[in-house]
């Protein structure tokens, strides 16, 4: 039994996945960023959509949701605590509870912070967790409807998840985060060493998610509130870790 991912690029920065669970042939794609690229690659690896995985609300997650359903009649989950705002909505799911695509198995998790009614799906056999815009490589999502606190406790429970862990984001912001990222973190020799990865990368062109918990928890500013050198730029040293973290994402969205 295995569970594949194909990822593929939508819209101008949004990573589309299609997820395939190899026993049944169940097929979902997380959120539904761009119609044409998804059914562009449904074709490409002859899948047939079975379901729609929805980590929250923002166009650029859900506005594919009405036509896919219609053309393929799949079906569609998403938060019970969001779910006048997914459009097609079927099954709704809560914190801890498991959703099985065939033979595969998601936890959710609830991540209220970039929307309140922001979910993730975490396939613990496979090692791979899908955290739509709650957390990027070298970043976080923007907090649009959430509270620090809120957004501190949701990238907590991510951060629970082991280092090996795949983390598939959303987008591909990764190369801004990190100018962001060093301008707060200077010292951090692994964040030096990504940066530069990061860099390579896009200059030929290539993504630079997914990403491991492992990475983040080594370079990403927004889930190390105990490092000296964040607390000394940001000029928080000792403060609380929700305190370093919030004004860690403020400084970002003046960045
Ligand atoms: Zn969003
Ligand atoms: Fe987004």
């Amino acid at each position: 039994m295995a569970l594949l991912v194909h990822q593929f690029p939508c819209l101008n920065d949004n990573y589309g996945y299609l997820i395939h669970d190899t026993d049944t042939g169940a097929t979902a794609t997380i959120d539904t960023p761009e119609v044409a690229p998804i059914n562009a690659a449904l074709k490409d690896k002859g899948w047939a959509l079975t379901h729609i995985l929805n980590t929250h609300h923002h166009f650029d997650h859900a506005g594919g949701n009405e036509a896919l359903k219609e053309q393929w009649g799949c079906t569609v989950v998403g938060a019970a605590n969001d779910a006048e705002r997914i459009p097609g909505i079927d099954v709704r799911v809560h914190d801890g509870e498991e959703f099985q695509l065939g033979n595969s198995v998601a936890k959710v998790f609830e991540v209220p912070g970039h929307t309140t009614g922001h979910i993730a799906y975490y396939f613990a056999a496979d090692g791979a967790a899908f955290v739509g815009d709650t957390l990027f490589a070298l970043g976080c999502g923007r907090l649009f409807e959430g509270t620090p606190d809120q957004m501190w406790n949701s990238l907590q429970k991510l951060m629970a998840l082991p280092d090996d862990t795949v983390v598939y984001c959303a987008h591909e912001y990764t190369q801004a985060n990190a100018a962001f990222a060093l301008s707060v973190e200077p010292q951090n020799q692994a964040l030096q060493d990504r940066a530069a990865q990061i860099d390579q990368l896009r200059a030929e062109g290539k993504p630079t998610v997914p990403t491991t918990i492992g990475l983040e928890r080594a370079t990403n500013p927004f889930v190390r509130p105990q490092s000296e050198d964040l607390q000394a730029t940001i000029g928080l040293v000792g403060a609380d870790p929700v305190a370093v973290f919030a004004e860690t994402r403020k400084r970002k969205d003046h960045f």
